[in-house]
């Protein structure tokens, strides 16, 4: 039996691989696992999804299953929709992968995405072709069109001290990557009070302005806007919106690593018990801010999902990701780039200062991150190779790669991809030569297999 389902959902090129067909199956793969349930489906503005949306649907119907149709909006908004009315979800997106690509993202009825095992069924159904085709006159007559956006706008905005962001009337550059975003976000700033100047903010499944993924390379227009106009803080996201990037004044990236812990610090003072959430790959200071304000740190394997699902599981207050992705428990189970802008203007009106004085506040860690490609041949001797040489350390973490905590809490994480000849290897110190020290050692150590 072959393997659909990735990290978070599938992903194929879109009308070669991911066709209408295939698309279909899926639905009604789905439909038979939640046994004719209500699902609630979106979009993202790729060129391929209407088609995708409307093959979905069909699969969906026709295993008996309402359809409530949200038309195009953002992976988070659909998962809080799901939360909100108590429904099974599907999406259309690829996320930030380039254009020709498309995927399917498929939720539990409080927005998390499904585990891998209900996956592992859903695929099961697939290839089986067991499928639950309900008779004619069971199939629902229409779909119920139902846009949230301006809703979920709503909802973040009861969340924060909007009262502080609107007195501060911030100056704010958005970039939307012609994707789901740009229904959302500038109109979230707009109603903060914002003075929002927006970028690549039409939905356009080309994505004419830059590639969806949203990395320093990609955001160049976002960075010289912030050097040369007179703005508070600049924003990017993803595709289909669940991931936020952060620009503070003169045009410098904030990483992912600080722009979590910053929120993650304002959190851990405002907030009740209960621990942080994040992966084995992302910053200690997170620790050092659980350890601070008397809660637990837990580190899961890469992948949002899993720290949903810790999340859920341990009451934890905040999840995140070393790329930035932001989780807020009582909102969306899984990552979400809107509210988390939200929270980076709390943040930034409540305490009166501008991104880069707080951010001085916070203790400095440096951390290097490489990514090697190696021989395909080679892949497996170098990965026994790591395990030997990491396993004489008392503090080794072996939950996701092979990570190595010395006693002054720097660290060294090597994770071969699950999917290409490729190994990442990231580490942590409060001292920079330390850290690039580490990162060289373990290079060395791979190239020398
Ligand atoms: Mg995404």
């Amino acid at each position: 039996m072959g393997k659909l389902f990735g990290t978070f959902g599938i992903r194929r090129i879109a009308n070669e691989e991911f066709t209408p067909e295939m698309v279909t199956r899926l639905a009604l793969s789905f439909g038979t696992f939640i046994e004719g349930r209500t699902v609630v489906v979106g979009r993202d503005p790729r060129k391929s999804s209407e088609m995708l949306y409307h093959a979905v649907i069909a699969g969906l119907m026709s295993c008996g299953c309402r359809v409530i149709e949200l038309g195009v909006t953002a992976t988070p908004t659909l998962q809080w929709a799901c939360r909100q009315w108590s429904h099974w979800g599907a999406m259309i997106t690829a996320s930030h992968n380039p254009p020709e690509w498309n995927g399917l993202k498929l939720m539990e009825k409080s927005g998390k995405g499904l585990d891998p095992e209900q996956e592992t069924v859903v695929e099961e159904i697939y290839f089986k072709e067991n499928f639950r085709r309900v008779p004619w006159s069971s199939i629902p007559q229409e779909t119920v069109k139902r846009p949230v956006n301006h809703d979920y706008v709503r909802a973040i905005i009861s969340k924060v001290n909007a009262e502080a962001i609107r007195n501060s009337a911030f100056r704010v550059v958005i970039d939307c990557a012609n994707g789901s975003p740009a229904l959302i976000t500038p109109l979230l700033l707009s109603e903060l009070g914002c003075r929002v100047v927006s970028i690549n903010s039409h939905p356009d499944g080309r994505f004419p302005g830059r590639n969806p993924e949203p990395t320093p390379q990609n955001l160049t227009d976002l960075s010289t806007m912030m050097r040369h106009g007179d703005f508070d803080v600049g924003f990017a996201q993803d595709g289909d919106g669940d991931r936020l990037i952060v620009v503070r004044d003169e045009g410098v990236f904030i990483s992912g690593d600080y722009s979590v812990s910053l929120v993650a610090d304002t959190l851990a003072k405002r907030m009740g018990p209960g621990p942080i959430v994040t992966t084995v790959a992302t910053t200690h200071l997170l620790k050092e801010i659980a350890h601070k304000t008397g809660r637990r740190f837990i580190a899961t394997a890469v992948g949002d999902r899993l720290v949903a699902k810790a999340l859920q599981e341990s009451e934890g207050i905040f999840g995140c990701e070393e790329n930035g992705g932001m989780i807020f428990p009582d909102f969306v189970w899984g990552r979400d780039g809107a509210i988390a802008a939200a929270w980076i203007l709390d943040i930034m009106a409540t305490t009166g200062k501008p991104l880069k004085e707080i951010l001085a506040e916070l203790p400095t860690y440096y951390q290097v991150k490489k990514k090697v490609f190696v021989d395909p041949g080679k892949k497996e001797k170098i990965i026994r190779k790591i395990d030997a040489v990491t396993a004489t350390y008392p503090d080794r973490i072996t939950l996701d790669g092979y990570k190595v905590v010395f006693h002054d809490d720097s660290w060294i994480l090597v994770r071969p991809s699950g999917t290409e000849p490729l190994f990442r290897v990231f580490s942590e110190s409060r001292n920079q030569s330390q850290a690039e020290q580490l990162v060289e050692e373990y290079l060395e150590i791979i190239h020398g297999v």
